[in-house]
């Protein structure tokens, strides 16, 4: 457990930055951790961010949805967040995300790592960093990292988890869940495959802010388009089960991102070079 609040970020640094989802509020592998309140020209991020290391290498956590789950999706300062990553000295995000599936064989218990998304927000969130004079049009064509998504999947392999190599993941408003009717637009006319609330904008900002981002979604359960109800203890126990995994592909992982991502395996740091208008 954190250990200590230091109120000043100043000389604290960090390689990898988690951002936790709903239930991953403390990665509990950080070793040494301390807390740390990073203040942004965006606000506050959702919560103090844990520093520590995890076997060796200099790790940033924070929680998305704030300790005690304080922030629905709507109300998360995505910016602040990201902002103060970056501003730690990060230059990978992982992104842990938990969803619903839109597909038969994408069940319950199983990881996606996505490579594209649809965003399905409603314009309440703040996108860019850039709101003038300054204008940016980031490419959005390939949203995540590839160099950190293949590292990712190989580390959930490794363990012997099941683990979806690609998918669309729709981000909806929320808080709601969908209707029955939209369920099914997003999985038979938009052809999505996992779906959530909090993937945009983070991943844009992330983007922005020249990260290399990917995120590890896993299944909570079937959306509603299934027509299977569960009941609240079936949810639980895969959520717990996908937490207690989540940390152990994080644990494996994170050794593997010791170096700086490399320009020849993406263009993450170089996002900027022809998007600044
Ligand atoms: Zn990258």
């Amino acid at each position: 457990m954190p250990v200590g609040v230091l109120m000043r970020p100043e000389g604290v640094k960090a390689h990898v930055g988690i951002i936790g989802g709903s239930g991953l509020y403390d990665p509990g592998i950080v070793e040494e951790p301390v807390e740390v309140r990073v203040h942004t020209p965006y606000g506050h991020p959702s919560d103090f961010i844990i520093v520590g290391k995890v076997r060796g290498i200099p790790v940033a956590f924070l929680p998305r949805h704030g300790r005690g789950h304080r922030l629905p999706p709507h109300m998360i300062n995505y910016r602040a967040n990201i902002y103060a990553l970056k501003a730690l000295g990060v230059k990978w995000v992982i992104s842990v995300s938990a969803v619903g599936s839109l597909r038969e064989d994408y069940k319950p218990g199983d990881f996606v790592v996505p490579d594209q998304f649809i965003d399905m927000t409603k314009n309440r969130r703040h996108y860019t960093f850039y709101d003038g004079p300054v204008t940016v049009h980031v490419s959005m064509a390939d949203p995540f990292c590839e160099d950190l998504r293949q590292k990712i999947i190989e580390a959930t392999k490794a363990l012997g988890y099941p683990v979806h190599e690609r998918g669309t993941y729709i981000c909806i408003e929320g808080p709601r869940f969908s209707t029955r009717a939209e369920s099914r637009v997003w999985k038979e006319v938009f052809k999505a495959d996992i779906i959530g609330m909090t993937l945009v904008p983070e991943v844009n900002l992330a983007c922005e802010a020249q990260l290399c981002y990917a995120t590890l979604a896993m299944i909570t359960d079937y959306d509603v388009w299934a027509e299977r109800p569960v009941t609240a203890e079936e949810v639980e126990k895969v959520m717990k089960q996908n937490i207690e995994r989540a940390r152990k592909v994080l644990y494996e992982l994170i050794p593997k991102l010791a170096g700086e991502p490399e320009e020849a395996k993406c263009s993450c740091c170089r996002a900027l070079d022809y998007a600044v208008v």
